[in-house]
Parts: structure tokens; C-alpha cells; sequence
């Protein structure tokens, strides 16, 4: 691929492995992560918002605690992570506020990407920081995580976070520049592909199971990655990070693997909420709200006329007009129950009711999607 690889990309999810990030004992590359910074306060001059999940507590925390990553029982690795994650987040915040970036450290489980009432949760803080303009630095919460609900890899993770925030790019920095029909360390004739529409059976198999010294993925999670963000309308790069400005080289027309998405990520969220099966409830809105909707706005308590049925704050819920028909179906911000108590009032209102203070919309624009008109496209 030629050009810029990011040039087309409104809000980008970058993802650092450790084997980039540190040296063969363990050390961050203070250097090479000066680097990363240029080239983030870059992306962002270009109006870019970016995203980072990095990897590398373990691993460091490992080295402070003296124990080994590979030779260690979980409880040590949680321990090391928990010491390894203020020194990792630490070495990001200094190197952004160079370039007058501030950072917010973001810890995830799987349940906050998985279970909706958590999804919104996590992504309406990522969005208030992307509002904020500040760049969230996110790993997994490997100090409570354990074997059974892990994502992992971080790979995974990277796609889950762009899912969340429906980035429409990842671009995983490893130490590879791409994907390979063989692994290219052992196979002179290994071809390198640059441009991937979708990911075959055949590609799973070529990919194998090639991990790297330090880091937890190989090319199957790199794969598994790009399936879930193509799937969620983001294209993945793939690309080496051992270079010094990784991004700056991908701008510049540097050797990579993009995974193109034939969707936009808001078409694919609106498939994928008109493909929940499980509805809960219904809300019954005003005249004034349906034409809201129509406008493309959020859903607001004050026009909400009737609630019917028992749900969840996260659950899905069908919305219908004065009349009765179906428009459209939304994830509810507020559980039945809530959305009884708020029904008809202004959004201020909605902390002296409840007791404490709620989410402003009770169904967000992007959680909506509209039954039989254009705005599904
Ligand atoms: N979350 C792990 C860490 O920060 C890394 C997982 C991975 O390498 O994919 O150490």
C-alpha cells in the first residue's frame, strides 16, 4: 500500500505491544516512545482523535518484582501488573505532555465491553475524555482479571475499545509489518499481503499460532482482532512498531496490512443493535420526541410517554409513536423502573427524582436504530 495509511481515519485505536515498548530486559524505550508522542500530537493536528491500548505491565511490573511473566503463578502476574501499570501509564503521560497532551489511564475487564449496562458506562467516560480532548491510555485490569474472563490478549482488546467507540481505525503495532501467507522468519517465499477486504478460513490457517518473545499475541489474535473491528465498520492496519515514528512511516506510505471494512462503524452498530433478538420493554414517545428522533437527536426523558415492560439499564427496547407503531429499537440509558420515574420531565430534573445524578438522554443517538427509513444505511 502506498500513501497514508491513516489519512482516511477520523478516530483511531493504536495499539502498542510490549515487545516495541521495552527492551529484551524488560526496559521501556524512553526514546522510541518520544517518537510515538510526535507522531500522535501529529495525528491530532490533523484533526485526528487517538486512542491508545498498550501493553506492557506485566511485563515491566514483572522486572521491578523480579519474577518472570513466563515462570510466574496468576497472583504473582496480577501483583507485577499492578506495579508495572503506574510506571507504564507514568511513561505516557510524560512523554504526551511534551506535546501538551494529557492522558487518562482506562482499565478494562471484558464485562465492560460485553455486558451492555457496562458498555455504556465505559463508553460514555471514553467519549467525555475524547470531548475533553485528552488521549485515554487503556490496558485490561489484569490486577482483578483472572484466566476465566480475561480478554487476553490486548489485541482483542484494542478491537473491543474501537468497537466501543466506533473508531473506524486500529492500527496494531507489532513486531511485524503485515500479514504473511507463511511466517515469514521461516518461509523465504512468504508473501506479503497489503490490502485484505475479509478474512478467510484460509488466512486463519496461515496465520498459525507465530507468537513473539515478550508479548502475549501472535498473528491468529492479530486476525481475531481484525475480524471483530471489521465486523464493527473499523479497518485495521497492521504494521511494525520496531521502527522508530512507526505512524509517521505509515503516513509516509510505510509497509503495512490494511483490513478494509465495507462498513461505516455507525451502519455496523446499527445492524448489530437491529440484530439483538432479546427486546425487553417498550417506550411510547410524543410527537415532539419522534420528530427529535427523526432530526437524527437523542432520545430525552421529557419526551417519553409510557413505559411498558421490565428492562435493564443496557437492554434493548423497541420505540413506538403516539399511534402505537413500531419505529425503531434503542438500548435504554435507565432501567424500566428509572424510566418510569423521569417519564415526561426535563433532563434537570432527573437527579432530584432518582436521588442521584443520570445520563442527560434516555436512549443515545448512537444506540438507536430506526426501523424501515434511509437513516439505517
Ligand atoms: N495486559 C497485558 C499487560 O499489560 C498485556 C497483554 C498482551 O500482551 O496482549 O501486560
Amino acid at each position: 500500500m502506498t500513501g497514508n495509511a491513516l489519512s482516511d481515519f477520523r478516530r483511531i485505536v493504536i495499539k502498542i505491544g510490549s515487545a516495541i515498548l521495552m527492551d529484551q530486559e524488560r526496559r521501556l524505550l524512553a526514546d522510541w516512545l518520544a517518537g510515538l508522542a510526535e507522531d500522535i500530537a501529529g495525528l491530532r493536528r490533523a484533526g485526528k482523535q487517538v486512542l491508545i491500548v498498550t501493553s506492557g505491565a506485566v511485563a515491566i511490573g514483572g522486572r521491578i518484582l523480579k519474577i518472570h511473566p513466563r515462570r510466574s503463578r496468576l497472583e504473582e502476574l496480577q501483583a507485577a501488573a499492578a506495579a508495572g501499570q503506574v510506571r507504564l501509564v507514568n511513561a505516557y503521560q510524560e512523554a504526551l505532555s511534551r506535546h501538551g497532551i494529557t492522558v487518562a489511564q482506562i482499565l478494562l475487564t471484558p464485562d465492560d465491553t460485553e455486558i451492555h449496562r457496562r458498555f455504556l458506562n465505559a463508553r460514555g467516560t471514553l467519549e467525555k475524555l475524547l470531548e475533553h480532548e485528552v488521549v485515554p491510555v487503556i490496558n485490561e485490569n489484569d490486577t482483578v482479571a483472572t484466566d476465566e474472563l480475561r480478554y487476553g490478549d490486548n489485541d482483542r482488546l484494542a478491537a473491543r475499545v474501537a468497537q466501543l467507540v466506533m473508531a473506524d481505525g486500529l492500527v496494531l503495532l507489532s513486531d511485524i509489518d503485515g500479514f504473511y501467507t507463511a511466517d515469514p522468519r521461516r518461509h523465504t517465499d512468504a508473501e506479503h499481503l497489503p490490502l485484505v477486504h475479509g478474512i478467510t478460513d484460509e488466512m486463519f490457517e496461515m496465520a498459525g499460532a507465530a507468537g513473539s518473545a515478550v508479548g502475549s499475541g501472535g498473528m491468529l489474535t492479530k486476525l481475531l482482532a481484525a475480524k471483530i473491528a471489521m465486523r464493527a465498520g473499523c479497518s485495521t492496519v497492521l504494521a511494525s512498531g520496531t521502527v522508530e515514528r512507526p505512524l509517521h512511516a505509515l503516513m509516509s506510505g510505510g509497509k503495512c496490512t490494511v483490513f478494509l471494512a465495507g462498513n461505516t462503524p455507525a451502519a455496523a452498530r446499527k445492524q448489530w443493535l437491529a440484530g439483538i433478538l432479546e427486546v425487553r420493554g417498550e417506550l411510547r414517545l410524543d410527537a415532539g420526541a419522534v420528530a427529535a428522533l427523526r432530526d437524527g437527536k437523542s432520545l430525552l426523558p421529557v419526551g417519553l410517554v409510557e413505559v411498558i415492560g421490565n428492562f435493564r439499564r443496557g437492554d434493548a427496547v423497541t420505540l413506538v409513536d403516539p399511534g402505537g407503531a413500531e419505529l425503531g429499537r434503542g438500548l435504554a440509558a435507565y432501567s424500566s423502573e428509572e424510566a418510569s420515574a423521569i417519564r415526561g420531565r426535563q433532563s434537570e430534573q432527573i437527579e432530584s427524582i432518582l436521588g442521584y445524578r443520570g445520563r442527560s438522554v434516555l436512549v443515545h443517538r448512537d444506540d438507536l436504530v430506526w426501523f424501515g427509513s434511509q437513516e439505517n444505511a
